[in-house]
């Protein structure tokens, strides 16, 4: 998993590393929040990238639109008061990674922490939607979901370096403009997503 470090901030290229870091994403537990848990989540400002902050809550919104009362999550603005803390970092080998806690006495996730690195390449609507999509899996980690095994999937755990491309670029074909990232044409979840999200709370 070398970073691709001398090379130009090509789709391509972003779309390849971004593949590694899906791969790299840890394996969350089969755990999940308090049923109607309000989950307070904080968007560290620290390196954060243009419209990064508003990504992620756009991210927020889907999850808690689906969730459909099982869920909210609600931006904090404080890290205190937080949950689930996002932070930005400059891109390693990995885009993204989250670690969800679940309490070792109730079994229902606490705690979680999700990166997402800031200085994705592309164009400016591709950066956005790599940061929406990345934010978007890993939270999806850090509201208790695992890996699937399809691409139509968010979290498809990426095999080859060119499903990135098919997954981004499939995504960004929707979009009429960056202003779609996150909206109902284009909420970046399958059915098969939703699916998983409700069983996982209402079993
Ligand atoms: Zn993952």
């Amino acid at each position: 998993m070398k970073s691709e470090v001398g090379e130009g901030p090509t789709l391509k290229s972003v779309l390849a590393v971004t593949a590694f870091m899906i791969l790299a994403c840890g394996a969350v537990r089969a755990a999940h929040w308090a049923p109607g848990a309000v989950i307070r989540v904080w968007i560290d400002p620290t390196g954060a990238p243009s419209d990064g902050g508003a990504l992620v809550e756009r991210a927020m919104k889907t999850w808690t639109a689906v969730a459909d009362g099982r869920f909210k999550l609600d931006r904090s603005a404080t890290r205190d008061a937080s949950a689930i803390r996002v932070h930005f970092f400059t891109r390693d080998w990995r885009y993204g990674m989250t670690q969800a806690r679940p309490d070792p006495k109730t079994g229902l996730l606490t705690e979680a922490e999700v990166v997402v690195a800031a200085d994705a390449g592309g164009d400016a609507l591709d950066h956005h939607i790599v940061v929406y999509l990345t934010a978007l899996h890993e939270l999806g980690h850090a509201i208790g979901l695992s890996h699937t095994a399809d691409i139509n999937d968010i979290m498809y755990l990426f095999r080859l370096p060119g499903d990135g491309e098919r997954f981004f670029g499939a995504y960004r074909k929707r979009l009429r403009s960056a202003d779609d990232i996150g909206s109902p044409r284009a909420t970046g979840l399958s059915p098969e997503d939703v699916r998983l999200l409700r069983s996982l709370y209402d079993r």
